[in-house]
């Protein structure tokens, strides 16, 4: 007798659900076959979608059972095609897992199942006279499992730290179907190991994140916004250095855009607020004192840190500051053949890092662009080359961030993208704990194989 192949047995088996918890055939289509990353896809087997914890855990201990390779999917605006099907593989969607309670304001806390998109927390955040810490330009769609999977970081690290600093507890399901965690709001808990820690940034290889504790924040105060050209980033690190000593009220954001990116994005028919010259500067200062921060700026210019600068007048000109930066996204996404390389350095490094890397990209690959933006005051910048020679171009860039004491991953993790690469940031033992954990939590390694650890032997490309 033919045995029944793993897929068909699954389908089987959770017969007795909704047809929307399990899609197969052209509803498991292209809407699922990719994450943001934009150069892989592949359509999932099927996709099982729960409607709570108790389904999420009765799905995966079926694929556990026949060994079915998984892929995690939250809101798929993933960088590093973590969520991107590969070959056989059913996609665990969290699309129906959507309730989101009300706001807590004695403990300042939200719970948010994992489905629940970014901006859902921030808008009920908002109502309830809170904020919350992070913010991404996927926020419409990214959502908190996604965001805690990957530990994303975003705009205000640099006043309100990453997505880690946010999580009060979670709940999480392992890949045998055992559920662990307990969701509450204790903002002190040292019973032991905190476990929550290990699922967030583990981009959904040791257990899928189905619910969260998440911390919310005091509304943002007044905020300066300004637009300032700096002649290089050595110079736009000295501003950012004074305004973090003398702002008088902490950054909450100080992001940066190469002449190079910025040229593309006027290019999509954006005004330029300044000279487009050098490197430009989106930084945020929370403070009602603006004539001080205009001083402290005159200063900036006189010392050579900025050749010009504007502040923002009203909260539509604030708007139209941050679009040049959200340009950034569809200048990349309109490139030829972009590879995005989302690399983490000390300032101080930046400038010879910069200069020594694209010289060498230059002479291996003459024909390739190169964009860089960032998170500035994170020492995280997003690396861009338009080339059709991605394996030469990471050997290039990983080699000699590495080289520098730098992480080939500040924000979006390694997924598919990245994972070949963590021996040049991890030691051989550093990989090992990381295997044993995963031996530990998922030893039939069904949940998002062929992520972040990297294969046995390494990659020739
Ligand atoms: C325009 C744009 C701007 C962005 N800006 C930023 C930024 O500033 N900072 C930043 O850090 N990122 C940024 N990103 C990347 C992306 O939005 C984040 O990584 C986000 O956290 C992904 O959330 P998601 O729900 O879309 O996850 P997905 O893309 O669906 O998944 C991401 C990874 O997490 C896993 N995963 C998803 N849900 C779960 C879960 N519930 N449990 C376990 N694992 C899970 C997936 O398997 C995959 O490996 C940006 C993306 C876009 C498109």
């Amino acid at each position: 007798m033919t045995p029944v192949p793993a897929h068909e047995a699954l389908f089987a088996e959770l017969a007795d659900l909704p047809a929307a918890a399990l899609l197969t055939g052209a509803a498991a289509g292209a809407a699922y076959a990719a994450d943001a990353t934009g150069n892989l896809m592949q359509p999932p087997l099927a996709v099982l979608r729960p409607a709570d914890t108790a389904e999420l855990s009765r799905m995966l201990a079926a694929c556990h059972r026949l060994r079915l390779p998984v892929v995690v999917q939250g809101g798929r605006t993933g960088l590093s095609n973590g969520a991107t099907p590969r070959r056989g593989e059913v996609a665990l969607c969290l699309d129906r897992m959507t309730a989101l309670a009300p706001v807590d304001p004695v403990s300042a806390t939200v719970v948010a199942e994992a489905g629940v998109s970014l901006q859902r927390v921030q808008e009920a955040a908002e109502a309830a006279g809170f904020g919350f810490g992070v913010d991404i330009g996927a926020r419409g769609s990214a959502t908190v499992g996604g965001l805690c999977a990957t530990n994303a970081g975003g705009l205000n690290v640099i006043r309100n730290g990453m997505t880690r600093a946010h999580v009060v507890s979670l709940e999480v399901v392992l890949a045998d179907g055992r559920v662990l965690g307990h969701v509450r709001p204790l903002a002190k808990d040292n019973s032991g190991f905190d476990l929550k820690q290990l699922f967030i940034g583990s981009e959904g290889v040791l257990g899928i994140i189905s619910r969260v504790c998440l911390a919310l924040r005091p509304p943002v105060g007044p905020l300066v916004t300004l637009f300032g050209a700096a002649p290089g980033i050595d110079t736009a690190g000295a501003l950012l250095a004074r305004l973090r000593r003398d702002a008088g009220g902490p950054v909450t954001a100080f992001e940066v855009i190469d002449e190079a990116m910025f040229q593309r994005i006027l290019a999509l028919g954006h005004r330029p607020p300044v000279a487009p010259e050098g490197i430009q500067i989106l930084a945020e200062i929370e403070t009602a004192d603006r004539d001080h921060v205009q001083e402290l700026l005159m200063r900036a210019v006189e010392a050579g840190e900025l050749s010009d600068v504007v502040l923002a007048a009203s909260g539509a000109q604030r708007q139209a500051l941050w679009a040049l930066r959200e340009g950034c996204a569809e200048a990349v996404a309109a490139m030829a053949a972009p590879v995005g390389f989302d690399i983490g350095l000390p300032v101080a490094a930046m400038p010879d890092f910069l200069t020594e890397t694209r010289a060498r990209l230059a002479a291996a690959l003459p024909n390739a662009g190169i964009a860089v933006f960032g998170h500035l005051g994170d020492g995280n910048l997003h690396y861009i080359v338009d080339t059709d020679a991605p394996g030469e171009a990471a050997r290039i860039v990983l080699g000699a961030v590495a080289a520098a004491g730098g992480t080939i991953s500040a924000e979006h993790g390694l997924g598919r993208e990245k994972a070949g690469y963590l021996p040049l940031v991890r030691s051989a033992d550093e990989i090992a704990v990381m295997r044993a954990m995963k031996d530990a939590l998922d030893p039939a390694h069904i949940l998002n194989p062929g992520r972040v650890l990297p294969p046995p032997t390494p990659l020739n490309d």
